[in-house]
């Protein structure tokens, strides 16, 4: 398995943050990618001081992720291992002001070595510890690249530690607040679908469910309807007004906002959604068993059309 090791094996500095989040691992890096660093105004404020004591510029950004803003300032990727790992490298002079960081090729990382230079890389990992608890880290190693490097690095380090640390402790918790709260949303949504009417079509003759989706899916085999719970009645992203019911139109009906499930030979759990007629609704077989598709290509396929 890839590890830092692979690239900055032995180092002048090494940080190592972990902390516990209540969230599944990829809702936990996915947090961590799109937290925008600098929406906290205590790391705001330790980054431009910082810029302010080395004489660096001042810059206004805009809101963005903190993947995407290290990307920009030059950082390359070495290894990502989507919702597991992601390390990051360059090479810079950090005793600068504007700091310049240069990516290097993974394959060239760890035998880079010109002088005067320092390697410096980072990582976000998550360990899965128990269903639904994710082990969150955060490594940053450097290794200067010669003894002259090295002595200007130690003095920047003495003084820069203080700030990277307090970013460090501050993102953390930040990052785990938004996860916990993230998954407790993806939580609450599962509980109400699960819990939602849920009827089984007697007739699946009357729409073209396979046409519907564009896709060679094979044979509509089986097709039930989830009766939207309230609080996500809104969100559900419906195309027309066609009852997949009956075929017929539901304007001016009285009409329920439904996730529909056909099952096909080839793909079984798509969903769209739907207006329903209530009547139509009425005719169908209940279920007892749970609503066979509650899956994130329900939920990317509402949220990429909808809003
Ligand atoms: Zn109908």
């Amino acid at each position: 398995m890839a590890s830092i090791d692979d690239f900055i094996p032995e180092f002048d500095v090494r940080e190592r943050f972990e902390r516990r989040v209540k969230a599944p691992p990829e809702v936990v890096m996915q947090t961590a990618y799109d937290f925008d660093m600098q929406s906290i105004w205590l790391i705001r404020t330790i980054i431009n001081t910082r810029k302010f004591l080395l004489g660096g510029t001042q810059d206004k950004r805009n809101s963005m992720g903190l993947v995407e803003e290290t990307r920009k300032l030059g950082w390359g990727t070495l290894v990502e291992e989507p919702g597991r790992l992601l390390i990051c490298g360059a090479v810079c002079q950090p005793w600068f002001g504007d700091v310049k960081f240069t990516a290097i090729s993974p394959e060239d990382f760890a035998a880079y070595n010109e002088p005067d230079q320092v390697k410096i890389a980072w990582t976000l990992e998550t360990i899965e510890t128990e269903p639904n608890v994710t082990l969150f880290a955060h490594e940053v190693r450097a290794a200067a690249t010669d003894d002259e490097a090295r002595r200007k690095f130690k003095s920047y380090w003495r003084w820069a530690r203080f700030g990277i640390i307090a970013i460090r402790l501050l993102l953390l918790p930040t990052i785990q607040k938004k996860a916990e709260s993230m998954d407790d949303d993806r939580e609450d949504w599962e509980r109400a679908w699960s819990s939602a009417p849920h009827r089984r079509l007697l007739d699946i003759s009357k729409y073209d469910f396979a046409g519907r989706f564009k896709l060679d899916l094979g044979d509509v085999v089986a097709v039930t309807v989830t009766i939207a719970p309230f609080e996500y009645a809104d969100k559900l992203y419906i195309e027309d007004d066609i009852c997949p019911i009956c075929g017929a139109t539901t304007v001016a009906s009285d009409r329920t906002r439904v996730s529909v499930n056909p099952v096909f030979t080839k793909i079984p759990n798509l969903a769209f959604g739907s207006w329903a007629h209530s009547s139509c609704l009425e005719n169908c077989l209940i279920v007892n068993d749970p609503p066979q598709l509650l899956g994130n290509t329900f939920r990317v396929q509402t949220t990429a059309k909808g809003s």
